[in-house]
């Protein structure tokens, strides 16, 4: 049991719970949504700046448990930079690897993100590694888009 306890609170998620990347609002994000997941008690709300399908800047703020916020500012630092093609296509291969235990033959493509694998064990975990990036995905399909006339600080 504490061997996969180990496994599931590696030194990377640690350290982004702590100290997580991008955890801000972004005053000149032109998208955003919020997630919500009840079972855990995680809520986010996940910033982007999105610019001719590119994503310039990702950020998030909230509360949540220490997979949550690894989770989120692990992907954070994996989208910024990303079209939105690719950033989709980044959650399946995200997907596939919690649901495998290992991301196989995409684990150089997922770099510290690998550190989630182990989430793979524990099913009701799985809610709270993917909750930002679901937020992620309903922000870059409009359903929460906001102007930057309205700005997120307020
Ligand atoms: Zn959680």
């Amino acid at each position: 049991m504490s061997d996969d306890l180990d496994d599931l609170y590696q030194e990377v998620i640690l350290d982004h719970n702590r100290n997580p990347r991008n955890f801000r609002a972004l005053p000149d994000a032109n998208r955003l949504a919020e997630g919500d997941n009840p079972l855990c008690g995680d809520h986010y709300t996940v910033f982007l700046k999105l610019d001719n399908g590119v994503i310039r800047d990702v950020s998030f703020q909230g509360a949540g448990c220490a997979i949550s916020k690894a989770s989120a500012s692990l992907m954070t630092e994996q989208l910024k930079g990303k079209t939105a093609a690719e950033a989709r296509s980044f959650f399946s291969q995200f997907q596939r690897m919690l649901a495998n235990g290992t991301a196989g033959e995409d684990e150089d493509a997922m770099g510290s993100l690998c550190a989630l694998g182990g989430v793979h064990k524990f099913p009701m975990r799985v809610k709270c590694a993917v909750l930002s990036w679901h937020a992620m995905l309903a922000a870059l399909d409009g359903e929460a888009v906001v102007s930057t006339e309205q700005s997120p600080r307020d």
